[in-house]
């Protein structure tokens, strides 16, 4: 591909897109040329204006913390695309903080940990649920035996609800310990 295509289609596109569709291109070339794949092309201008002909938006909201900021996911085929801000959100009113603006990477990202993985001999491995809630467990219930339940603090999340945090708390007490907080007091 040459510079004058790459810089004009990083023109048209939005940067994080553009990344994305560089990294996809920097994956094909590792076997095979640009300049002979059928596999890239330049984007029409029908294209760059609607990459997604015929794509829903859904007003949803963000989960990763309990303020509940308004989010409008761009839907195509079944899809979550792309992702906008809902200006008419009555708490957000069109903002997001850091997170909430790339909450879409909670579900497409590459890098995202869906099982639970163990560290084995330098390697991480992934393991079943039972083994992760076994083994914390047990290394837990043998802390709390020799060293009392004041040894383990319980950080709630940002996204708990109001059922979550009641669960949570008597959690602790069952425990034993006064040791328990939110996760955003810093
Ligand atoms: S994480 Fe950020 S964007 Fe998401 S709900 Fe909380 S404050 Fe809003």
């Amino acid at each position: 591909m040459s510079k004058e295509i790459l810089e004009n289609v990083s023109l048209r596109m939005g940067r994080r897109s553009f990344l994305k569709m560089a990294a996809i291109g920097a994956s094909f070339g590792a076997t095979a040329s640009f300049a002979s794949s059928d596999a890239i092309r330049k984007a029409t201008p029908e294209e760059v204006k609607d990459p997604f002909p015929g794509s829903k938006r859904v007003k949803t909201i963000c989960s990763i913390c309990s303020a509940g900021c308004g989010i409008v996911a761009e839907v195509h085929n079944g899809v979550w695309v792309r992702q906008d801000v809902a200006q008419d959100h009555p708490i957000s009113e069109g903002s997001h903080c850091c997170k909430g603006i790339d909450q879409i990477d909670l579900v497409k990202s590459t890098q995202r940990v869906k099982f639970p993985m163990k560290k084995v001999d330098g390697k991480w491995q992934k393991i079943s649920w039972d083994q992760a809630v076994n083994e914390i467990s047990e290394k837990m219930l043998k802390l709390r035996a020799e060293n009392g339940p004041d040894v383990a603090m319980f950080l709630g999340s940002a996204k708990f609800n109001l059922q979550q945090s009641y669960y949570f708390s008597k959690f602790a007490a069952m425990w034993g310990t006064n040791n328990i907080d939110h996760v955003a007091r810093i």
